[in-house]
């Protein structure tokens, strides 16, 4: 199999790897994001092989596998072929990472997600769509896809069950609380609605996204399937580490990747463990997270065994605030060690780090972990490490310091927090309150 390289910013795949800073990446994506613990432990052992041995899963729940060559690809997306795993088909039809699983979900989404798989391969049309569209089938529960962007969103109404199941409310461009609301369709008829909202995006171009249809044209397309007016209730953004108690005394157990990497030789440790003691499969979540599922005291040996190698079990944990791509020395254009900042941040801020604000640390300006604002970034820029507060890291910067002194202008800002929180106080509230001056005279220490 020959590789084809994809430009920076387009969507990498098995046989479409991506150039970055520390080599070729792939990104694959298990149909429903499942996996056995021995497929889990197979492509980790190819990632070892074949890449610089660092795995990732994405803030959408794909697996990333970093660090490959360009011999060394073709290679891995034919063994990773020969695994016969099911992956999904491009655009990514999404949905929640214990669909079918958890007893207080609304419908479980994976029947329709692979109807609509269907309808899109019929129609023809998944060659003429934006490389990066996706459309997430959100049946709710505890982990639900409300704060998951999509190009798409079908979400299952609850208390409209019917004998083909609940209704299904379409929406248009963003996550639960920004997309565009068109109306409720049935079941039966959601692929039909889909494959009519992608021929509008087909006939709009290539690169088309949710966000640029125009929603009167989007409205006629609908019609004649619309069932209902009615919305999904609100629903928080979900947070896939803990456990989740499942039906029969089965549970999920969320894992956190530490800053969203893990080394591919822990997971191959992961995957043994997890055989070995009952887990059945990994579920991967969107959030940078793998869910386990099994027996109820499987989970809890695999908790104790996933704390040992790093992983990070408890949803309070200050890592879980914190986002970094690989950095130096794994990146070439990374102008800070990314990785040993935050694992020294995470050790030593805990007042910064409440979960409230994300913490985002990027070796330069292009943010592969993280292309959303956040509460607070440190980008790599010119030889010194920037400040960027309430944005993304290619923002202009408010403060910088020398790369070396970079630790230290944290930990001095972590203290500013620590020091004027008030009771119950945020720590992203607390960042807000000191403001941008205040924040930028600490990290360069000006007095
Ligand atoms: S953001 Fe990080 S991983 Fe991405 S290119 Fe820059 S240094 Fe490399």
């Amino acid at each position: 199999m020959s590789a084809a390289f994809l430009a920076r910013g387009a969507c990498p795949a098995l046989d479409r790897p991506m150039p970055t800073g520390d080599g070729l990446l792939v990104r694959l994506r298990p149909l429903d994001g499942a996996l056995v613990p021995a497929a889990l432990g197979r492509l980790a052992a190819l990632a070892d092989r074949h890449g610089n041995g660092m795995m990732e899963v994405t803030a959408r729940g794909s697996l990333q596998l970093r660090g490959l060559s360009a011999g060394s690809a073709p290679r891995l997306a034919a063994e990773v072929a020969a695994l016969g795993l099911d992956l999904a088909p491009a655009p990514t039809v999404e949905t929640a990472p214990l669909a079918g699983l958890d007893p207080t979900e609304t419908a479980d989404a994976r029947p329709l997600a692979a109807a609509l798989r269907a309808a899109i391969a019929r129609s023809g049309l998944a060659g003429g769509l934006a490389p990066k569209l996706a459309v997430t089938v959100d049946g709710g529960g505890r982990l639900g896809l409300a704060g998951l962007s999509a190009d798409i969103r079908l979400a299952a109404l609850p208390g409209t069950a019917a004998a083909s199941g609940p209704l299904w409310h379409v929406a248009l461009g963003g996550d639960a609380a920004t997309a565009r609301a068109l109306g409720a369709v049935r079941r039966n008829d959601a692929p039909a609605a889909l494959v009519a909202l992608l021929r509008l995006l087909a006939a709009a171009g290539p690169t088309a996204r949710g966000r640029d249809l125009d929603a009167g044209a989007a409205c006629v397309a609908l019609a004649p399937f619309l069932a209902a007016a009615d919305r999904p209730p609100a629903a928080a953004e979900a947070e896939p580490v803990g456990r989740f108690a499942l039906a029969a005394g089965r549970q999920a157990l969320g894992l956190g990747l530490a800053f969203g990497s893990v080394a591919a030789a822990t997971l191959v440790r992961l995957a043994e463990r997890a055989s070995g003691c009952g887990i059945e499969g990994f579920r991967l979540a969107p959030g940078r997270a793998l869910l386990a599922v099994g027996p109820a005291e499987a989970c809890t040996a695999l908790a104790a065994a996933a704390g040992a190698l790093g992983l990070v079990t408890a949803a309070g944990d200050p890592r879980r605030a914190v986002e970094a791509c690989p950095g130096a020395p794994a990146c070439a254009s990374a102008g800070l060690a990314t990785r040993d900042l935050a694992a020294r941040l995470a050790a030593q801020a805990p007042a910064l780090l409440d979960g409230s604000a994300v913490l985002h640390l990027s070796g330069c300006a292009k943010g592969c972990a993280r292309p959303a604002a956040a509460g607070l970034a440190l980008v790599g820029r010119n030889g010194a490490a920037a400040l960027v507060v309430a944005g993304r890291a290619g923002d202009p910067p408010v403060a910088a310091v020398p790369v070396a002194a970079a630790p230290d202008a944290l930990a001095r800002l972590a203290a500013l927090c620590g020091r004027e929180r008030r009771g119950g106080e945020s720590a992203a509230a607390c960042l807000a309150r000191l403001g941008t001056d205040r924040l930028a005279a600490a990290f360069e220490d000006r007095r």
